[in-house]
């Protein structure tokens, strides 16, 4: 109540750094500026335990995407840390109180977006933001995207949506066009429908915003309207990205407002438009600090009850019984790194992927073909490694070997892998869960949401079993 009457009694700065849309604006560049940050350092240092960390550490949806595994398991899908439950948890709670504020405010996808509708505004010399009835009936995409993202990823055990995620794309800075094809190409329609439609992801597509703005809809704060006043000019509208007929309602409850707050600084009228919620109401400064404080709040309380991890805690190049396991290798891990751990020559290790001497062993697997320009496949390494090691050779031909462009198809059974679950393999290879189990004698009670490599050396079988089971499906038919 008194925060109420010190609102009401100030006058509307004219002062720049007050400027109420600057505020948001100024939170939503340090959000921006710090995902850049980490996924330049990325880029350059790598990942794992001595790197740093992939912006999928500081998504939320990492954290609705394992969510299914982390409570029937307490593990979480590969690539997702526990950061990103951390901020799913934060999210969630925020939004329950902040309402959807999380995508006004902070989310740096959402940004880019508006930062580019503001671009495409000075381009093409006017506003284009279509509204009416399929507009309003085609938001309802996010939702089904959501669904399927979710049903398929809680089914699988595997991250489906990774290789068309924009925002990932994005920030991988053009290292990953082509691990993720898909996702450049949905980035590059995002980016352009941004020029043209305001938050063109948001509004259509994005799962995150999906979910929060279900959980929104229960938030406490609203953008309030006073009768008295208002002049009914309609601009709050105008406005609002999303079409919300403010100028009609005393509150706004729609799952779209993202508390932008856009109309609040745009009416003419002062005191008419606000942000209130649980007696409050809240200024751009205060609701901006408040929202921060409470996401880093909550990030460092998980900090130090140490539960904030967001890369892996340790190299590992052994399975659970201590047995070296190719399929621990990782693309962060470096030529020398690699030799070492498993205790091979780097010279047997060059020959066998087919490497040449140029290439300096302190180079990671997945700059190989970038520095180098070859044609080299990180994931081939597993293979190689686990040919030395069984005394075998390798199975040809090496796409190391081929310049850029060049031959990189997966030898006959390479595409199935340690990390991945068996229902995962089924849906790749096209092989029933149920045949894979049969043909390979395994207890009932297996997993098939869990990585194969987390039980099929307890169960006595090798990544090289599961290949030839597949193939043995392959060539019965
Ligand atoms: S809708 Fe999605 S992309 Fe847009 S701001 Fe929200 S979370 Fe970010
Ligand atoms: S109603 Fe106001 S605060 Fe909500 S999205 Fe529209 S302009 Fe932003």
């Amino acid at each position: 109540m008194i925060l109420t009457q010190i609102d009401a009694a100030k006058p509307r700065t004219k002062r720049w750094w007050r400027s109420p849309r600057l505020v948001r604006h100024g939170v939503m560049l340090f959000f921006f500026l710090f995902l850049l940050h980490v996924a330049w350092e990325h880029q350059v240092k790598g990942g794992g335990p001595n790197g740093t960390p992939s912006v999928e550490a500081y998504c939320p949806f990492g954290g609705v995407e394992s969510l299914y595994q982390f409570l029937t398991t307490g593990g979480y899908i590969r690539r997702v840390e526990p950061s990103a439950m951390v901020l799913l948890g934060a999210v969630l709670l925020l939004t329950l109180v902040f309402s959807r504020g999380f995508c006004g405010w902070v989310c740096p996808f959402g940004s880019l977006q508006e930062w580019l509708g503001m671009a495409g505004r000075k381009i093409f010399g006017r506003r284009y933001n279509p509204g009416g009835q399929w507009e309003r009936r085609l938001r309802y995409l996010k939702y089904v995207v959501l669904a399927a993202i979710v049903g398929m990823t809680w089914h699988l055990g595997a991250l489906v949506f990774r290789p068309y995620d924009p925002f990932l794309a994005f920030f991988h800075l053009g290292a990953g066009t082509a691990e993720m094809p898909f996702a450049y190409a949905v980035l590059a329609v995002v980016l352009l429908g941004s020029l043209r439609y305001e938050r063109f992801f948001c509004k259509y597509a994005c799962p995150l915003g999906a979910v929060i703005g279900i959980v929104g809809k229960f938030g406490l704060t609203r953008v309030t309207r006073s009768e008295e006043g208002c002049k009914s000019c309609n601009l709050c509208e105008k406005k609002c990205f999303a079409h919300i007929e403010v100028g009609t309602k005393d509150a706004v409850r729609e799952a779209e407002c993202n508390h932008c707050l856009e109309c609040v600084a745009h009416c003419p009228k002062p005191n008419v438009l606000s942000l209130r919620g649980a007696g409050w109401t809240f200024s751009h400064a205060r609701y901006g600090v408040l929202l921060v404080a409470g996401l880093l709040g909550t990030i460092g309380v998980s900090q130090a009850v140490g539960y904030w991890h967001t890369k892996p805690a340790a190299v590992a190049f052994t399975d659970a019984a201590g047995k070296p396991d190719p399929e621990q290798i990782r693309g962060w891990m470096t030529l020398g790194e690699i030799a070492r751990g498993y205790g091979i020559p780097l010279e047997r290790l060059y020959a066998g992927a087919g490497l040449p001497a140029k290439v300096a062993a302190g180079t990671r697997l997945n700059q190989v073909a970038r520095t180098y320009g070859l044609g080299f496949e990180p994931d081939r390494m597993r293979t190689v490694v686990a040919s030395i090691l069984s005394g075998t050779a390798a199975p040809a031909p090496h796409p190391a070997a081929a310049p850029e462009g060049g031959p990189g198809k997966h030898a006959e059974g390479e595409e199935i892998r340690g990390f991945m679950t068996l229902n995962e393999i089924a849906l790749k290879s096209g092989v029933p869960v149920e045949w894979l189990t049969r043909r390979l004698e395994l207890p009932a009670g297996i997993d098939a949401r869990q990585p194969v490599r987390e039980w099929m050396h307890a169960n006595g079988k090798s990544i090289q079993d599961l290949r030839q089971a597949v193939a043995d499906y392959r060539a019965r038919r």
